[in-house]
């Protein structure tokens, strides 16, 4: 019995032995091989467990230099557990508040200061150093700045720099600059007076949002993207043409902005993003000179305005919602490009009386029709095979197709096979 026991106890200590080593794995075994006498020699190393650490000394920042944090090393084999990071120099107060940069050769504008002044100069050079940029937030919420003159030599303007900047009404900004990056002016409701360089090509999310005073669209000639919500309720713009060379419109860049009454679209653009005039209360022209494909989501939601639209040949997808809410649209053409109408996309268009669907029209949406109750008649250019939910349904009669389509009945998709 005692032998038994004996052997078992050997057998697991080897597997276990065995195991130990094979997960251990190449990285503690080092095979040397001599060559004068050709013996090989195999010795297995314990790994290190890095229980005593060393704590590797930081550097506080000044105004002169970065500094590092901490760090921790293994005392034993050395190895970097916590590695050191950069502390940005300390601020320097200097009427505007500056930092050097981590290059240690150029400054940032990090902040106001203890100016007081309502026009400021962004200077492009600071003790001899150039000025390169204007941090995040560096001016946010300065209520009190009117005008801003940015030299030349700035090519970084940080999101939201002059955000709820109230009373700015003019602001430079110098060639160089690449981006107006996310919410960089947004809620500044007195700005009319801006300079965007042709050096910018994009326009960040939310960047102008609620500037109330604005007139017109601030582009420069080299702007190709607008981002999402960019102008968000600007109501002070009342005619926009974007220029060809635009070709990417984020969805909803002209979200409620209640002041726009025309639009023209260059040839750049190929869709109608979601939501892109979403809210738009008193739009009511649209030129389109684009191959457009795709009317999005939402794209005219709430346009209360819009009496009509003459909706792309060549348009394959209306979003969902995408007329959603036009209540004065009274006439909708739908060229026989279209295979889907979206769920919703008509939904309370109250004025629409009659309706062709061309032939090319595959799937109708839930609701897509739903509540347009003033709609007699929608004519089927192809009225058979039509299905919802299983069930076939006839289209042949204009009446009864309107009755279906405005109804509760029309809760699923419509689909022809
Ligand atoms: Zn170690």
């Amino acid at each position: 019995m005692k032998k038994l026991i004996f052997t078992i106890l050997t057998i697991l200590l080897c597997l276990t032995s065995f195991m130990l080593i094979s997960c251990d794995g190449e990285e503690d075994t080092t095979t040397t091989v001599d060559n004068e006498d050709n013996t090989t020699t195999t010795t297995v190393e314990v790994p290190c467990s890095h229980e005593k650490t060393n704590i590797i000394h930081g550097v506080s920042p000044t105004t002169k230099r970065t500094g590092l944090t901490d760090g921790m090393e293994c005392s034993d084999c050395g190895l970097i557990l916590k590695s050191q990071s950069i502390i940005p120099a300390e601020p320097i107060i200097d009427g505007l508040a500056y930092r050097l940069n981590n290059d240690h050769f150029s400054y940032s504008i990090i902040g106001i200061g203890e100016k007081t002044d309502t026009e400021i100069v962004i200077p492009s050079t600071y003790k001899g150093f150039p000025v390169t940029e204007i941090e995040k937030n560096a001016f946010k919420d300065c209520k009190n700045i009117k005008s801003v003159v940015i030299s030349k030599g700035i090519r970084n303007i940080g999101t939201a720099a002059f955000m709820h900047c109230e009373s700015l009404i003019s602001i430079t900004i110098p060639e160089g600059v690449d981006t107006i990056k996310n919410h960089t002016f947004s809620y500044c409701s007195n700005l009319k007076n801006i300079t965007i360089p042709d050096s910018v090509t994009y326009i960040g999310v939310g960047a102008f949002k609620n500037c109330k005073s604005l007139t017109s669209l601030p582009l420069g000639k080299g702007v190709t993207r607008l981002g999402y919500r960019a102008f968000e309720d600007c109501d002070g713009i009342i005619d926009v043409t974007l220029p060809d060379e635009i070709t990417e419109l984020n969805s909803g860049v002209f979200y409620r902005c209640d002041g726009l009454k025309s639009v023209t679209l260059g040839k750049g653009i190929t869709a109608i993003s979601d939501g892109m005039f979403e809210g738009c209360s008193n739009l009511t022209s649209i030129t389109i000179n684009g191959d457009i494909k795709s009317i999005g989501h939402g794209s005219f939601m709430f346009c209360e305005n819009l009496k009509e639209f003459a909706i792309p040949k060549g348009v394959t997808v209306i979003g969902s919602g995408a007329f959603y809410g036009c209540m004065r649209i009274t006439d909708i053409k739908i060229p026989n490009s279209v295979t889907t109408i979206g769920s919703y996309a008509f939904y309370g268009c109250l004025r629409i009386t009659d309706i062709k669907i061309p032939n090319s029209v595959t799937t109708i949406g839930s609701y897509a029709f739903y509540d347009c109750l003033r709609l007699e008649s929608a004519t089927f250019e192809d009225a058979s095979g039509w299905k919802c939910n299983g069930n076939t349904i006839d289209f042949t009669n204009p009446a009864d197709s309107a009755a279906f389509l405005k109804t509760s009945l029309n809760t699923y998709s419509l689909k022809k096979e």
